[in-house]
Parts: structure tokens; sequence; C-alpha cells
């Protein structure tokens, strides 16, 4: 169940009758102004971005690139403790433009603490964001590389929030934990997405950049405690391929892939990126 490899096949994925644009490019830094400092240029945007909480205004929006040389080590960092139950798995629904596995989040069962966060956040949802192709797709960058797609483990402060809708627009009210996914061997418990917990937990290091955010999608809120890890989970081009097969459209639609989810880059402003870890020469070779 919930396999990544006949996409086309499951009905859950289909779950929401969702209708999109025909066609779409990623929004743009400023959805609804002219995009004449944009490269690309901007003809239809998803649904997703309109209305007016897709507007950012705010000084900590989220994406960001990462610059190795300007995070500064933190040796107050702790380890993140990471505790996940893939049994607290409810569902992966289709939310028109990603597709999202949710978590039962009635309990402690699983989440995050430690690390720069001073209370438990529980799991609330995963998701991907990803490319048409190879050469783009991840939302953070790091000195510029752009992965084919990441990873964000959607977590809530459930000391300070009586639930996920309150934590969204609370101070240090959400904690999202970004895995990079590039291009190497297959990652056998991707094909099941549930069993990707585990091994995050497992094999991911637990060097880490972290810096105050925003979510990367409408209502764009300020309340995202993002902690990236350094080290990417490799993946088969088939599994990247599986991703894109996916639709933003609904049976009997014209069919519109599922490519390109991810927000543009956002400025830095007054902002420290802090690293777990001390930074060394071989960063540019990650
Ligand atoms: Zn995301």
């Amino acid at each position: 169940m919930w396999t990544l490899s006949n996409p086309h096949e499951s009905t859950v994925l289909h779950r929401l009758p969702l209708r999109t644009g025909l066609g779409w490019t990623p929004a743009p830094h400023f959805p609804g102004t002219t995009p004449c400092d944009c490269a690309v240029t901007v003809t239809t945007v998803h649904p997703v971005w309109k209305g007016p909480a897709s507007v950012p205004g705010g000084t900590r929006q989220s994406p960001i690139n990462i610059r190795w040389r300007d995070s500064v080590y933190d040796p107050q960092l702790q380890p993140l403790g990471v505790s996940y139950n893939a049994e607290a798995c409810l569902y992966v629904w289709n939310t028109g433009y990603l597709f999202q596995v949710e978590f039962d989040d009635s309990t402690e069962g699983s989440g995050i603490s430690g690390g720069p966060l001073e209370n438990h956040y529980r799991l609330k949802q995963f998701h991907f964001h990803w490319g048409a192709v190879n050469e783009w797709g991840s939302e953070h960058t790091v000195d510029d590389r752009v992965y084919p797609a990441e990873l964000h483990l959607v977590h809530w402060n459930a000391v300070k929030y009586q639930n996920y809708t309150d934590a969204v627009t609370g101070a240090d009210g959400l904690a999202v934990v970004g895995v990079f996914l590039k291009l190497g061997a297959r990652h056998e418990e991707l094909q099941e997405l549930v069993a990707v917990l585990p091994d995050i937990k497992h094999k991911v290091s637990y060097d880490y950049w972290t810096y105050p955010g925003s979510l990367t999608t409408p209502p764009l809120s300020e309340s995202v405690t993002w902690i990236i890890h350094k080290k990417p989970i490799e993946v088969a081009q088939d599994q990247l391929a599986a991703f894109r097969s996916l639709l933003f459209s609904v049976p009997g639609e014209e069919e519109k892939m599922m490519v390109n989810n991810y927000r543009p880059l956002q400025p830095l402003m007054n902002r420290k990126v802090r690293s777990s870890f001390q930074a060394t020469h071989e960063g540019a070779r990650l």
C-alpha cells in the first residue's frame, strides 16, 4: 500500500477533486506583481498561489540559499532527537500541489525534540517537492546547489499549542526537517513511503543547519524553525520518475503533470543560519 511504483493505480492519490490551471510555472518571489525581473515569464500560476494568503510580506520567508561559509557553528546545538512511529500513519493524499502523508498527532508518538528546539514537536505530515527534471526541484539550496527533490517533515509544538491549526500561526509553532534527495543508489524504503521514516532516523547524519523561516506554501506563516540535514539521501532515476508521473489534474481532465511544486528562493534578510557542525573545506564537495 502507498507505494510509489504504480501511482496511477492509486485512487487515494486522486482523492481531492481539485481543478488546476492550464499548466503553470513556479510562483514568482512576489506573486501578483509583474515578473519583469524574472528570467522565466510567468504565464499561469498554480491555484495554490492565488489569493491573499500567498502574498508574502515578512522578513523571514523560506526557502533560502544556505551559504556554507556564512553559516555560524553553534556548539550549543544539540543533536536532534527523532522518534518516528510508522504505525501512526493515517493516509496519503494528493493536495493538488503535491502528495502528503498524514499522521495521527493526537499523542506524542512521533516527533522530534532537542536540536534547536525548546519543546517536543509532533509529526503532522511529510511531503516532497520536486522538479520536472533532475536539474531542479529542491526548495532550499546549498551554496547555490539545487537538488532534484526535497523531503519535508512537518511538526508542531504541542506543548505551546492545542492543535496544528493554532500552531501554524503561532510563535515557535512549527518545526520542519528538510532532507535533500540526490540521484544515486536506489532507496528501497522510499518505495513504501512510510518506511522512509525509520530510514531517515538511522541513515541521515545529524549534522544540520537551522534558521528561522516560514511555510513555503500559503499561508506562508513565519512560525517555522527549519532544520536542514547536511547529508542528502540517494534515490534512483525511476523513483524520481514516479514522483513526476503523479498528476495535478483529476481523472477525466486534461492531464497535468505534478512537477515543479517548489517555491523560489527568498531573501535571507537579517537572519543567521546556524550549523551543528564545524564547516570544513570539504563542504563544497557534498
Ligand atoms: Zn514543503
